[in-house]
This record gives C-alpha cells, structure tokens and sequence, in this order.
C-alpha cells in the first residue's frame, strides 16, 4: 500500500517541570512519519521554512521517507511552545507561530494522489480537506486534531471528519466534539459524523479503540521516567498506520496489533526531548517492547 502523512513539522520550546528545552525539531507530521518508517516508506505532505535543518531533512530521507511533498519555502518554519505540569497528561499551550504554514497551498504530485492510505495530522482543519480532495481512491484516511481547531474552525473539522474512517482524539477533545461527557456515549456520537473506528487515547493509561461493535483496551508501556510527552499522540498514529500499511487486510486482529504498535512508538517518543529517542531506536527494540506489551496482558 502507500500512506501520506500530511502535518507540521515545526520548532518546539518544551517546558516541563524539570527542564527546558528550546527551539528542538518537532511537528505532527515530523514525529508521525519518523514513527511510520520503522514499518513501511511513508510520503509527508508539509511545509518548513529556510531556517529548518538540513540534518534533519536527510535523516529523514535516510529514513525512506519520501519528503517529495515538502515545500521549502522563504520565512520561518512552524513554532509551538508548550508547558508540562506535574501530571504529564496536562499540557498547556503558550505560543503558535503558523509561520510558513500561512501561505502554504500543496499540490500533491500523481503519486501522492494515488495514496491508499492518508493520515490527516494536526493542522488547520481547511489545509487537511484541501489535501484530502486532491487524492483520488484513498481506501483508508485517518485523522488528529486538536482542541484549537474543534473550537476555532468546527465546521471545517467536522466535514473533513465525514470523510474519516479512523480519528485519533483524547477524551477532551472527543467531549468538545460531541459536548457528551460520557465516553462510550460521546464516542457512538462521533462515529454517526463519520469515523467507523475511534482511538480515544488517554495518555499515560493507553487508549480504548471502538471499533462499530468491538472495544480493544491498548495500555501504555510502564514508564519510569516521562522526559517529554510532546509527539506521543502523533506516534502513536504513525506507528499505528505505518503497520497497517504493511499489511493487506485490515481486520479485528491487524488493528488491535497496529494500535499496540502506536503504543509501542509513543512509549519510546516520550523517554527523551522531540526525536531523540528515534534516532538510535532498532526494530529490535520494537519488537522487545511489543513483547512486553503482549505479556502485561497474559494471564
Ligand atoms: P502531540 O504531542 O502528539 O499532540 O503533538 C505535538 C506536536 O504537534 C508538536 O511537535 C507541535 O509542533 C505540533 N503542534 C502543536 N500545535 C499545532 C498546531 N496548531 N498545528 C500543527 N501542529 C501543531
């Protein structure tokens, strides 16, 4: 198969309790396609500015990700700082600086169109229907947004989610979605606008995956030291989809797998600042952990 990830790639200034890291490489689209190339050659759809390092863009390509889709254009890149309270799950957003992402209208190239797969990454809700519209069959798209977007451009959001087989979200963002402060409840609302399977993740205790008639508890692994949330959720998709593309079916037990997998990633993301913890990560150590995952569960 073949997935296009569209999304940030950005500046982050992180803040947690115990650290400050400044201006590292982050990004929806930077994360979830780093997290895709452990399992198959994924195509990003982006936009950085000059001030982006060359470093960075050759690891990725290093990576097989097919940065075609990326723009370089004149001006800055994307910046996002955010602050980590005591509890690793709450996160506040300080600053957004859209940057480059401004002005940027992709035109995807006849590869890209012919995508079987899509992950619609947090960006501007118009950006994600823009690109949607230009692929011509695709037999699965995802998609992740953030409170921001459901609050400033809901309409955009919720057409674009009409077109969504799998959506991504945590619990405040399917509540503000739906306005119904009952998971189960709120998630068989959200599937009437559109998705048929919900990631409803929930940080440091996993995710519940509803699926039209089935629920499939992923937890998250154990984690001593929790250096940087920040990238788990876009992990979490990228590893999740990049299995899936690896794949030719897509049934009970290859989503159950894929959304172990998204765990598996996120876990790794969170043990250094931005993508630190990828750089030296090994198939091998996906597969240790995801035996881990296998014998948490085991009884
Ligand atoms: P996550 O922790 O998985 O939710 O993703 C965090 C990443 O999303 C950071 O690296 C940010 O650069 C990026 N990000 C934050 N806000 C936005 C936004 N409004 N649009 C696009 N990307 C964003």
């Amino acid at each position: 198969m073949s997935l296009v990830i569209v999304g940030s790639m950005a500046f982050d200034t992180i803040e947690t309790p115990f650290e400050r890291r400044e201006r590292i490489v982050g990004g929806s689209g930077t994360y979830a396609s780093i997290a895709a190339s452990f399992f198959t050659a994924p195509k990003v759809v982006s936009v950085v500015g000059k001030d982006f390092p060359e470093a960075v863009i050759a690891w990725m390509k290093k990576r097989n990700i097919d940065l075609t889709g990326l723009e370089i254009m004149e001006g800055k890149t994307f910046f996002w700082e955010g602050r980590y309270g005591d509890d690793p799950n709450q996160r506040t957003t300080l600053k957004t600086e859209v940057n480059v992402f401004m002005d940027f209208r992709p035109r995807l190239n006849e590869t890209y169109r012919n995508a079987e797969i899509v992950l619609l990454g947090n960006i501007d809700p118009d950006l994600q229907e823009e690109i949607l519209d230009q692929v011509r069959h695709p037999k699965l798209v995802a998609m992740d947004t953030i409170a921001l977007w459901i609050e400033s451009k809901r309409e955009a959001m919720l057409r674009t989610l009409k077109r969504v087989n799998i959506f991504f979200a945590n619990d405040e963002e399917i509540r503000l979605i739906t306005k119904e402060n009952n998971l189960v409840r709120a998630v068989r609302l959200l599937q009437e606008l559109g998705p048929g399977i919900v990631v409803a993740k929930k940080g440091e205790h996993g995710a519940l995956v509803f699926n039209k008639d089935r629920i499939f508890g992923v937890l998250a692994h154990p984690c001593e030291n929790v250096v940087d949330p920040t990238g788990a959720g876009d992990s979490f998709a990228g590893g999740f989809l990049g299995y899936i593309d690896g794949l030719k079916t897509m049934k009970d037990p290859d989503i159950r797998r894929a959304s172990v997998y998204g765990s598996v990633m996120a876990s790794f993301v969170i043990e250094d600042f931005g993508m630190e913890r990828l750089k030296n990560l090994s198939d091998e150590d996906i597969e240790k952990r995801y035996a881990v995952f296998k014998d948490l569960v085991s009884f």
